[in-house]
């Protein structure tokens, strides 16, 4: 039999089933559900576990992770650039190459460079597009999202992910718009589309880059 990751009980009156990305089973039951409950629930759907098992874990072997080594590349403001590994304390940039220490903590230096820029760039063209558009944000912070490009919370406070200076300048832009748009409208309503396309002519075609490159969310 299939034995689960996690039974997580709960309030709720059915036993389901989840399949979470690792291919792993996770069972929500109610409290009162017995292990043998459980186990049968299991049994009788087996074969739907080990499909979707089966998937899943075909998904994760996909995933182009980066392992930053010699020669893999690494996108910055929507350019490829060439990961070189050498013997070096610090993270360096050219235009077309990124030269990482030789050492395990490559990767946590290399996202703390991202983060950085990031956080310089993200400011600058919130400020820009912010007097542009005559909008006042709260504040700018740069998360670790890997769900989210960026968002606006209700006091006006913008998030961005630092993934998302992977992307081309013009995509980092619409985020920005997108999310200032979001100080006068907390929905995606036809008004806000509006207001979306007075600033950036291009949105569509820069949502659906941002749909078409969402694997840069999980590449790091
Ligand atoms: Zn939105």
């Amino acid at each position: 039999m299939v034995k689960p990751k996690e039974i997580i009980k709960s309030r709720r009156r059915t036993i389901a089933l989840v399949i979470d990305s690792d291919g792993e089973l996770i069972v929500r039951a109610p409290f009162y559900a017995t292990n043998y409950d459980i186990s049968r629930f299991i049994e009788e759907k087996e074969n739907w576990i080990w499909e979707k098992s089966l998937e899943a874990r075909k998904r994760m072997a996909n995933r182009p992770n980066l392992t930053l080594q010699e020669g893999e590349t690494i996108s910055f403001l929507g350019k490829e650039c060439v990961i070189h590994r050498g013997f070096v304390k610090k993270v360096y940039h050219d235009e077309d190459s990124f030269l990482l220490p030789d050492t395990e903590d490559a990767k946590e230096k290399l996202i703390a460079w991202y983060k950085k820029q990031a956080a310089h760039i993200l400011k600058e063209r919130v400020s820009c597009y912010a007097e542009q558009m005559a909008v006042e944000p709260c504040g700018v912070r740069i998360t670790s999202a890997k769900t989210r490009w960026g968002s606006c919370s209700y006091n006006n406070h913008l998030n961005f992910s630092w993934r998302l200076i992977m992307c081309p300048l013009e995509v980092v832009d619409y985020v920005v718009v997108h999310e200032l748009c979001h100080i006068y409208h907390k929905d995606h309503s036809k008004s806000f589309w509006n207001n979306v396309s007075k600033v950036d002519g291009a949105y569509i075609e820069h949502e659906k880059w941002l749909k078409d490159n969402q694997r840069l969310m999980d590449i790091v």
